[in-house]
């Protein structure tokens, strides 16, 4: 009997209804091990209205009460991570170690939403005017949505939830129908950890699901993070519904290598940044940038070096490097853009297709790379999202700012200088949201923020930080005055503190 996913509604799990049913392979045998229900309209809006009526007493609970939950979540994590590590892999194809670290990277920012009493501390102002005192409050938005990306099961539902959740808002999660097995374990995690049913909901599906959860009046905000395509369709039909949202799209992110560079460590950047997680991340560098022929050649040379140590490997196998795509279509589309790449005239300089793959039906593709590939190419406009770098050589430092800054994602970015110069003119000029120097992915930590530029986000406030505190929050101010026996009479004119 095939294993069948239910949502999980009011504390409690939900078989799926009437609507259908999406498989969920595994990506190292090409199998299918899972069924996934796929939400009607009807039941992704009974998700909201079970939501909807937690949320009013949720908001009534205080800020240290509600971090308590967080606090005791973190701990319940803690005793089966290695569980969960194992169950995100088996879905997503990441290698167990990688899904220990997107589980980690989640838990930062449960931590950080675990200072929420200090995070929605208000200002005060005493005797603004004549015994007047003014102050602001920041209240939750009620009930809010995420739809979240199959490349980090764990760590960007928990980005989003989080925040959410501590500042007393009741959270819909829609997560990514290709690997729904963690998201739903982090939801019986917080369920055992003392948050009240219908606090946090995990509905699955598709496109219906999601178009519901955007356009029902009752939903205030959405967070997305998944490819551009889709992040400006939610973009556009949220915010044409009234609802705040941050939508994070897709990315081409870029690695500099200046002249001076330690090569060796610029390469070894390149190897883990480029064909980590089978290239499967927002923050994959897919172009290396080297400045000048001579730094091309030397790194050109350590690349294919370095890659030919590579080991392509079942997500569960603890040496493996990397492990397998998460689907079949991946497979075919990063397969196409290799050949595209040829097809364009770039040069070919290790072909991934011919590689030796641990088991014939799963989703695997051995690491490649490109050299001269021009900004012209597809191979370089578009995300190819898997294990594929390409070299394009750049004449000199301005050369190299241009080609990051004008490209139209504008996610992350690193340069690889022994120059401080260099490095401060960078960070200050490139047109990119994250920058590295001298660190290859530059995600930054839960206290900072996240968001790339240009079409890698629509919306204005970032994830995690200060930021999401402000995203899920209204603010409110009150100017108050407490009488005292003088009466000044009605007033005609604009009241000001003068
Ligand atoms: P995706 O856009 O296919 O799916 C994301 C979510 O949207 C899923 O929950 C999916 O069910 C839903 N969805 C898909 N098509 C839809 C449609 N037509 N209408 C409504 N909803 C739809 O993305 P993915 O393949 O799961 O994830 C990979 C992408 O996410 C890459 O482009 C990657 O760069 C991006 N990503 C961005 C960030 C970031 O922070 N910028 C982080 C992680 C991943």
């Amino acid at each position: 009997m095939i294993r069948e996913l239910t949502h999980f509604i009011g504390g409690k799990p939900v078989p799926g209804g009437s609507g259908s049913f999406g498989d969920i392979h595994d990506p190292n045998t090409g199998t299918v091990q899972a069924r996934v229900p796929l939400a009607t309209a009807e039941e992704t809006r009974a998700a909201v209205s079970d939501a909807a009526e937690a949320q009013v007493a949720w908001a009534e609970w205080n800020p240290q009460r509600r971090a308590r939950v967080l606090l005791r979540f973190l701990h319940l994590v803690e005793a089966e991570r290695d569980t969960l590590a194992r169950l995100l892999s088996s879905e997503h194809g990441k290698t167990v170690a990688d899904a220990d670290g997107d589980i980690q990277r989640g838990l930062e920012v449960v931590e950080f939403a675990a200072g929420i009493p200090h995070l929605l501390k208000g200002e005060f102002t005493d005797n603004a005017g004549s015994g007047i005192d003014v102050y602001s409050l920041r209240q939750p938005l009620g009930v809010v949505a995420g739809i979240t990306p199959f490349n980090f099961p764990a760590m960007i539902p928990l980005w989003q939830l989080a925040p959410a959740v501590a500042c007393g808002n009741a959270f819909v999660l829609k997560p990514s129908e290709r690997d729904p097995s963690v998201p739903v374990r982090l939801a019986e995690l917080f369920a055992e950890a003392g948050l009240p049913p219908g606090v946090l909901n995990v509905i699955h599906g598709a496109r219906e699901a999601v178009d519901t959860l955007l356009t029902d009046d009752r939903v205030a905000a959405v967070a997305f993070v998944g490819s551009t395509r889709v992040a400006e369709h939610v973009y556009t039909t949220a915010t044409a519904h009234g609802k705040r949202a941050q939508c994070f799209g897709g990315a081409k992110n870029h690695l500099i290598v200046m002249p001076d560079a330690d090569l060796d460590q610029a390469a070894d950047a390149l190897i883990g940044a480029g064909y980590g997680s089978a290239g499967e991340r927002c923050m994959a560098i897919s172009v290396a940038v080297p400045v000048g022929q001579a730094t091309a050649d030397a790194l050109r040379e350590r690349l294919v070096a370095r890659i030919g140590e590579l080991r392509l490997g079942r997500s569960d196998d603890p040496g493996a490097d990397f492990g397998p795509l998460v689907g079949s279509d991946a497979l075919e589309r990063v397969r196409e853009y290799v050949e595209i790449g040829v097809d364009e005239g770039a040069e070919l300089v290790v072909d991934g297709r011919g590689a030796e793959v641990p088991e014939p039906g799963g989703f695997f593709i051995g690491p490649s790379l490109f050299d001269h590939v021009r900004p012209d190419m597809r191979i370089y406009r578009e995300e190819i999202f898997g294990p594929v770098l390409s070299i394009v050589r750049a004449d000199d430092y301005e050369h190299a700012l241009r080609l990051p800054s004008e490209h139209e994602y504008g996610n992350g970015v690193a340069i690889f200088t022994r120059d401080g110069d260099t490095a401060r003119d960078f960070t200050r000029r490139v047109n990119t949201g994250m920058v590295g120097v001298n660190v290859p992915i530059p995600v930054p930590v839960a206290y900072h923020s996240f968001g790339g530029w240009k079409r890698s986000m629509f919306g204005d406030l970032n994830q995690f930080g200060t930021d999401s505190i402000r995203f899920f929050t209204q603010a409110k101010t009150v100017t108050s005055r407490w009488p005292s026996g003088i009466r000044e009479g009605a007033s005609f004119t604009i009241p000001t503190m003068g």
